[in-house]
C-alpha cells in the first residue's frame, strides 16, 4: 500500500469538493514562485554558466524523450509540436541575453534567465504576428523545464502523468485546474485557495474531491507517499493505518446510497411542499461540463463562466470560436435555457489576455465590465458570438460586478450595436435577448431597485457580494474565519436585493457557492430566491431540500435570522432547520 512505511499524520484544511478517494502524492512545484535570487561573485560566473549549460542539455534531452514518447503513442504529427521547444533551448538571443545579464547583474542563473525568458515573452506576446503570439506558450514551457533543472526539482507534469494519483500543489490556477486529467488525477490538496477560490469552484464542477488552505503541505509531503483525502471534511492523512482506510471506505460507502437515493428524484422538479417552483439550475465552466449537467438533473445553465473559454490561450478566441462553443451550450440545454455571463477577467483570471499592467489590488481593479467596457472590442466579439448563439436555443446574458446603473446603459450601447452589425452583415441572431445583472458588489445591492429598472431578472454573485462586503479576499485562507456567509450585513443585503426585484416585476436567482450549500437552502429560499443555480455534482441534494421545504415557513424563518446578531448562530439556527427537514442528508 504506502510507498514508505510510516506512521500515520493527519492534517486538518477546508474540504471543499466532496469525496473520500486514496493514492499516490504527486508534488507539483510552481518554480515560478520560488526561484531563489542571491548574489555571486565575478569569480562564480564560469560554474553559474555550466550549470546553465548542464540545464540546457538535461533539458533537451528530456524534450527529445517526450517527443518519443508522444510520436510512439499517437504519430509524429502531434509530436512535431516539440520541434517548436527544441528550438527554444537553441535560441541564441535568449542564451546570449542570459549570459550577458548574468556579468552584469551578478545574481544566480536560475533568476537571470527568468528574468531575461520573461521580458523576451512580453516582447514576443506584444507582436502582432498570431505566430509569435504562440510562440509564448513554447517558450514559456521551456524556460521552465530549464529552470526546474537548474533549481534541481524534477516536477511532473500535471497533464502528463500516466498513472492515477493526488496532486499536491502550493495553488492550482484555474489553467492547471482545467487541464487535469480526470480519469488519472483522483483529488487534490492546495496550501493556498478557499471555498470559493476558481479552482475549488472547478475542482466540484469536475467532481474531483479536494483540499484547500494547508499551508506548508507541500514541504510535508513527497511525491511517492501514500495519502487518503477527506474532501467532506478536509482530512488529509499520509499513510493511513488499516482502521483508517476501513473507516474511511464505508463513510464513502454511506454517500455514494445517498447518491442512490436522490437518482429517483432526478427528473422531478423542484418545488417546495407548498407548490412553488423553484428554477434549480446549473453552473459550468467548459462545455465539456454538459453531460454532467444533463445528468444531474438540472433546469438548464443559471450560469456559463465564459472567461473560461480563454484558459490556456495566448491571444482571446475569435468570434466563430466563440460562437460554435454557445451554440453547443445552447443547442445541448434545449428545451431549457443557458445564461452566459460576459467575460469576467481580472481579479484571480486570465490576466494575460487583457492589455493591461499588474495591479496592486486586482480584486478592486480593473475586471469583469470594467475592464469589458475599458476594451470594448474584446467585448463586442463575445456579445456578437452570444447573440448568434442566441438563434439556436433559449439564451440570455448577464453582466458581472455591476456597481452603477451606467455601467448597464453603456454595455446595452455595446449590445444594440452588435446587433446592427450581424444584421448589416446577415447573420442570424436573437433580437430580444434578455439582458440581467448580476448583484456582487454591495452597492449593487443597495441599488437594487434603480438597477432594476435597467434590466430583466438579477443573479446574486454571492461569492463576490460576501467579498466585498466583508473586505474579506475570498481566496486567502488566513481569513477564511471572517468570510461569512451569513453575517447580517450580507443577509441585508440579500433581502434588499430580492424585494427591489419583485416590487420591479423581475426574478432572482443566486448563483454563488452559497446556493449549494444545503444548511442554507430554507434561508436563501424565505429570503425570496426564485431561482438557485449550482454547480451540477450539488444539484441533487439541493433539489432533495427544496422539495423538503415550505417558503412560508422559510419566510419566517428568514425573519427570525434578520433579528440575530450573531453569524454563527444565524449560521446554527439555518443548520438546525435544515437537519430537521432533511436529515438524511446530513447523516454522515
Ligand atoms: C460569484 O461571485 O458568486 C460568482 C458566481 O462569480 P465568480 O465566482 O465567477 O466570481
Ligand atoms: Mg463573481
Amino acid at each position: 500500500m504506502a510507498a514508505r512505511q510510516e506512521r500515520e499524520i493527519i492534517w486538518q484544511g477546508l474540504g471543499v469538493s466532496p469525496g473520500i478517494v486514496e493514492g499516490e502524492a504527486v508534488v507539483h512545484w510552481q518554480n515560478e514562485e520560488e526561484i531563489p535570487v542571491h548574489n555571486i561573485t565575478p569569480e562564480q560566473i564560469p560554474a553559474e554558466i555550466a550549470r546553465f549549460e548542464v540545464a540546457l542539455i538535461a533539458t533537451r534531452q528530456e524534450l527529445l524523450e517526450i517527443q518519443q514518447k508522444i510520436s510512439a503513442a499517437i504519430g509524429a504529427d502531434d509530436a512535431s509540436i516539440f520541434d517548436a521547444h527544441l528550438l527554444v533551448v537553441e535560441d541564441r538571443t535568449l542564451i546570449d541575453e542570459a549570459l550577458r545579464g548574468l556579468e552584469r547583474d551578478l545574481n544566480n542563473i536560475e533568476f537571470v534567465f527568468h528574468q531575461v525568458a520573461e521580458k523576451y515573452c512580453r516582447t514576443l506576446a506584444a507582436i502582432d504576428d498570431p505566430y509569435l503570439q504562440e510562440r509564448v506558450v513554447d517558450v514559456e514551457d521551456v524556460t521552465r523545464r530549464i529552470i526546474r533543472h537548474l533549481l534541481g526539482k524534477s516536477r511532473e507534469e500535471l497533464h502528463k502523468l500516466d498513472r492515477p494519483h493526488l496532486i499536491v500543489a502550493r495553488n492550482l490556477t484555474p489553467s492547471d485546474t482545467a487541464l487535469i486529467n480526470r480519469e488519472l488525477v483522483r483529488g487534490f490538496v492546495t496550501e493556498q485557495g478557499s471555498r470559493t477560490s476558481h479552482s475549488a469552484i472547478m475542482a466540484r464542477s469536475l467532481g474531483i474531491p479536494a483540499i484547500v488552505a494547508l499551508p506548508g503541505i507541500c514541504t510535508k509531503i513527497a511525491t511517492g507517499d501514500y495519502l487518503l483525502l477527506d474532501g467532506y471534511s478536509g482530512k488529509l492523512v499520509a499513510y493511513p493505518s488499516e482502521e483508517t482506510v476501513f473507516a474511511y471506505r464505508q463513510k464513502e460507502e454511506q454517500q455514494v446510497a445517498v447518491a442512490h437515493q436522490l437518482e429517483a428524484i432526478r427528473e422531478t422538479p423542484a418545488k417546495t411542499r407548498d407548490g412553488r417552483h423553484i428554477v434549480l439550475s446549473a453552473n459550468i465552466e467548459l462545455p465539456s461540463e454538459l453531460d454532467a449537467v444533463a445528468a444531474s438533473g438540472a433546469e438548464g445553465i443559471g450560469l456559463f463562466r465564459t472567461e473560461f473559454l480563454f484558459l490556456n490561450k495566448t491571444v482571446p478566441p475569435s468570434e466563430d470560436e466563440q460562437y460554435e462553443a454557445y451554440r453547443q451550450v445552447a443547442e445541448r440545454c434545449r428545451p431549457h435555457g443557458v445564461i452566459f455571463r460576459t467575460l469576467d477577467l481580472g481579479g484571480d483570471k486570465l490576466m494575460h489576455l487583457t492589455e493591461q499592467t499588474s495591479e496592486d489590488n486586482p480584486f478592486l481593479g480593473c475586471r469583469a465590465i470594467r475592464l469589458c467596457l475599458d476594451q470594448p472590442e474584446l467585448f463586442k466579439t463575445q456579445l456578437r458570438a452570444i447573440l448568434r448563439a442566441g438563434a439556436h436555443g433559449h439564451v440570455r446574458l448577464m453582466y458581472p460586478l455591476i456597481g452603477q446603473t451606467d455601467e448597464i446603459r453603456r454595455a446595452n450601447v455595446h449590445l444594440e450595436a452588435c446587433k446592427k452589425e450581424l444584421a448589416d452583415r446577415g447573420v442570424p441572431y436573437l433580437h430580444d435577448m434578455e439582458v440581467g445583472s448580476m448583484i456582487e458588489l454591495p452597492a449593487a445591492a443597495l441599488i437594487a431597485d434603480q438597477l432594476a429598472k435597467e434590466v430583466k431578472f438579477f443573479s446574486v454573485g454571492s461569492n463576490d457580494l460576501v467579498q466585498y462586503t466583508m473586505a474579506v479576499d475570498r481566496g486567502n485562507e488566513r481569513i477564511a474565519h471572517l468570510y461569512q456567509p451569513t453575517h447580517p450585513a450580507v443577509l441585508r443585503l440579500l433581502a434588499m436585493a430580492a424585494t427591489a426585484a419583485h416590487e420591479n416585476g423581475l426574478w432572482i436567482g443566486l448563483c454563488g457557492e452559497m446556493a449549494s450549500e444545503i444548511h442554507l437552502t430554507p434561508l436563501l429560499l424565505g429570503l425570496g430566491m426564485d431561482e438557485f443555480s449550482v454547480g451540477s455534482p450539488a444539484v441533487p441534494r439541493v433539489k432533495k431540500a427544496l422539495q423538503s421545504l415550505d417558503s412560508r415557513d422559510c419566510k419566517e424563518l428568514a425573519g427570525r435570522a434578520a433579528r440575530l446578531t450573531d453569524p454563527q448562530e444565524i449560521e446554527n439556527l439555518c443548520r438546525d432547520y435544515a437537519k430537521q427537514h432533511y436529515p438524511e442528508l446530513f447523516d454522515f
